[in-house]
């Protein structure tokens, strides 16, 4: 990359200033100056969650569309097909400490918050038949040496919603009672000069809707096999061109945690493209889940795999690091984000040289999403970017 990570970072906070957000990521600046106006918001995930709370108000008429049956898009708990009412994060599951919209949410909600990584017992090192045990600071040093200071460099310190992630969307909605529109897939964007349409399918039934304003927040990976007519050629291509990254998990859940009586916490990393996770270690027992997060490079290979090759190639290789595993091993789920048909792939940055083209508004038609904000892959992309949004729909009332 020509610029780094930190250097990204540090323009995205002349971005936020600019947006009008003030240093918590609070609108801070923006009070109600423009008639209100329709808002269609394509997507309930994180980004249309908070572009819609906040423009609502700011007294403005919205309505939101969304493909799917709930609400939260890549923040997506699984609660099934898991017993004792256990649950293990599909997408988003950790808070650094310096997510500071992100945490603001999680506070307007009364969410409550622990710790991500458990403060006991060891984890394991693993590699091409190593194994090591070291204590939980071996995992979060690691931690700090791939992400740098940019994040907080104390992953100690990282978070996690009790209850699960999926708690901060649904609280979204809650508030947006009536005004999201579920099973609705967006398949035409268009615009003149005096107002947006929107087609979408809903139960079989093409439909449109016109609006003053369109924030789209589908993720390029989706919108570019979308009709959109009203979006200029260059930012065509854009979509077209930006390249989703793979992630897939394996949840094996097991009849008790076993590698507890051994002094192990069930957090275990390599080198490489995996961690094992135990995001049971804060529910409640005797049952628990292990789970591998393999990133790209190795999410392609266990995407290939069928549902029950990938459970039993994880089930294996989780056996030599947690022995016992296989005799307590109950079922088995995968998560392969490339395969989700409205997200096609787990995050994207659509480049540095093509950023500003690519996040800007066309006209009634406005961008937001984790893959157009300085923290790609975070949920805090995702929020900060509706927020820029909102900014902007309170400036364009004025002038289209
Ligand atoms: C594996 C994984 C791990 C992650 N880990 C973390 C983490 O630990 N911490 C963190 O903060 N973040 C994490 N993230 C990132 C975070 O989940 C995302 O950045 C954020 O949720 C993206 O929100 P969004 O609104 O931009 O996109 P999305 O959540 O994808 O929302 C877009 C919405 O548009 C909908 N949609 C798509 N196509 C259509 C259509 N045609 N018509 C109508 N609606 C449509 C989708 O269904 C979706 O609801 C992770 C993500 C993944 C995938």
């Amino acid at each position: 990359m020509a610029i780094t990570r930190r250097q990204f970072l540090r323009r995205s906070a002349i971005a936020v200033a600019g947006a009008g957000l003030d240093a918590t990521g609070a609108l801070g600046t923006i009070v109600l100056r423009s008639p209100a106006r329709k808002v269609l918001i394509l997507g309930a995930g994180m980004a249309g969650l908070v572009a819609a709370y906040e423009l609502v108000k700011l007294g403005h008429d919205v309505t939101i569309l969304e493909a799917r049956t709930r609400p939260g898009g890549r923040v997506h708990t699984l609660r099934e097909p898991f017993a004792d009412g256990l649950y293990a994060e599909a997408g988003a599951a950790r808070i650094p400490e310096n997510h500071e919209i992100t945490l603001k949410y999680v506070k307007e909600f009364a969410l409550e918050l622990e710790p991500f990584y458990p403060r006991s017992l060891n984890a394991v090192r693993f590699d091409r038949g190593s194994r090591e045990e070291v204590p939980i600071e071996g995992y979060t040093d690691a931690m700090t040496k791939t992400f740098g200071g940019e994040l907080g460099d104390r992953p100690e310190r990282w978070s996690k919603i009790k209850g699960g992630s999926d708690l901060l969307p649904k609280a979204f909605a809650d508030k947006l009672a009536g005004k999201i529109q579920y099973g609705a897939a967006v398949v035409k964007i268009e615009q003149d000069a005096n107002q947006a349409r929107v087609v979408f399918v809903s139960s079989g039934r093409q439909q449109t809707l016109t609006a003053d304003s369109v924030v789209c927040t589908i993720p390029f990976s989706v919108l570019r096999k979308i009709d959109l007519p009203g979006v200029s050629g260059r930012k065509r291509e854009i979509i077209k061109a930006t390249r989703y990254e793979a992630v897939s998990r394996v949840y094996l859940q097991t009849k008790n945690r076993f590698w507890e009586d051994r002094g192990l916490n069930g957090f275990a990393f390599t080198s490489g493209a995996i961690e094992v996770w135990q995001p049971t270690w804060s529910q409640p027992g005797p049952r628990g889940i292990l789970m591998t997060y393999a990133r790209p490079g190795e999410a392609e290979r266990i995407t290939k795999l069928k549902e029950n090759e990938r459970i039993a190639t994880t089930l294996k290789q989780l056996d030599s690091i947690f022995d016992g595993l296989r005799g307590n091993f109950e079922l088995g789920a995968t998560k392969c984000w490339t395969e989700d048909e409205w997200a096609r792939g787990a995050w994207a940055f659509v480049g540095f040289g093509d950023f500003f083209t690519a996040s800007s508004r066309e006209g009634r038609i406005h961008f937001a999403g984790e893959h157009l904000s300085p923290w790609v892959s975070w949920m805090q992309g995702a929020l900060s970017s509706g927020l820029r949004v909102v900014k902007e729909i309170e400036e364009s009332a004025k002038t289209v």
